[in-house]
């Protein structure tokens, strides 16, 4: 019995000065390529349940819309309740997971965020349709240095194409300055077009779009946001023709069914593009979505440490050209 307290208390002193000497190790990096800026608004202000998508409600157009996000569960999310809060839980976020983001939306809040944290924000602006910003007022943009990449853009919510000649300058511009790309490809939750973007085609999201504008901008870095899901014969068959292409797994990895996400996913590394494969949140308001998003992956046993290591961080590393060394 003596020996047992003796044993354990040299197994508390041993890790107490193990505590004093040794500085808390950092988690291994994380690189989310798909982070929302946003504006808190009370009326997007709403708790939700991860993985919601699970229980698409059976609805009829005489009866009031269902809501765009559930709230329904044991524990849903909460979110963020002023642009301060937001602010704060992000970066602690980020200190906490070893986090870098690539982060577009409201341009003030997206300053606030970089000037405090400028190792781990990346900024990006988005064009989604030709009349949200001339050509040469987003040229001037992507030159003043401040903005890394152009994302997040959005044609389909708008009724385009990607490959829609009036994004094409835009796209050029892109080119020329050697700017990563993000097009939001497929999907937008349940009733998408009867809620509040009647101009949403499901059949603008076909990756097999995006074939026009990759073959007129041959340099042009493209990553298809959510996957293209649910297209992957698609995606799949638009990634063998196009080695540049990679895809981000945001959105879909928090709001459909987990069994459909680990199909999706194990799908894209059986088909062989573990090394095209982008972690991305889709982050809004809540908080919390950064850790339950990347537990998806941290869970999925069919990955090994390698390939969630690609996922999380190295394919993120060489598609936006980053140096490794600084990610320490
Ligand atoms: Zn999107």
């Amino acid at each position: 019995m003596r020996l047992f307290t003796f044993l354990l208390a040299c197994l508390l002193l041993s890790g107490l000065s193990y505590a004093q000497t040794t500085p808390p190790k950092r988690p291994l990096p994380i690189i989310d390529v798909h982070v929302h800026a946003m504006r808190v608004s009370p009326s997007f202000s709403i708790e939700m349940c991860p993985w919601f998508l699970k229980d698409m409600p059976g609805s009829d157009p005489g009866q009031p819309v269902n809501a765009f996000l559930n709230g329904e569960c044991v524990d849903p999310l909460q979110p963020a309740k002023s642009d301060q809060e937001m602010q704060e839980a992000v970066l602690a976020t980020m200190e906490r997971l070893n986090m870098t983001i690539i982060a577009y939306g409201d341009p003030q809040i997206l300053h606030k965020w970089k000037k405090a944290a400028p190792d781990r924000v990346i900024p990006g602006i988005g064009v989604s349709s030709p009349d949200e910003m001339t050509v040469k007022a987003f040229t001037d943009s992507l030159s003043s240095g401040f903005y890394k990449v152009m994302g997040e853009v959005a044609p389909q919510y708008r009724g385009l194409s990607p490959s829609d000649m009036s994004l094409d300058q835009y796209f050029a511009v892109a080119e020329k300055l050697n700017v990563p790309v993000g097009i939001h490809m497929g999907t937008g939750g349940n009733g998408m077009a009867n809620l509040t973007q009647p101009k949403y085609r499901a059949s603008l999201g076909r990756p097999f779009l995006l074939e026009d504008v990759l073959a007129r901008h041959p340099k042009l870095k493209i990553w298809v946001m959510h996957a293209g899901y649910p297209m992957l014969d698609e995606m799949i068959a638009l990634m063998g023709a196009n080695a540049y292409v990679y895809v981000d797994l945001a959105g879909f990895i928090w709001s459909y069914p987990q069994a459909e996400i680990h199909a999706y996913l194990k799908r894209l590394v059986q088909a062989g593009f573990g090394k095209r494969i982008l972690y991305g949140t889709d982050f809004m308001i809540w908080p919390k979505l950064f850790e339950a998003s990347i537990s998806v992956i941290e869970n999925a046993d069919y990955l090994s440490f390698d390939q969630k290591r690609d996922i999380l961080f190295n394919n993120a590393v060489r598609f936006f050209r980053l140096d490794a060394s600084k990610f320490k």
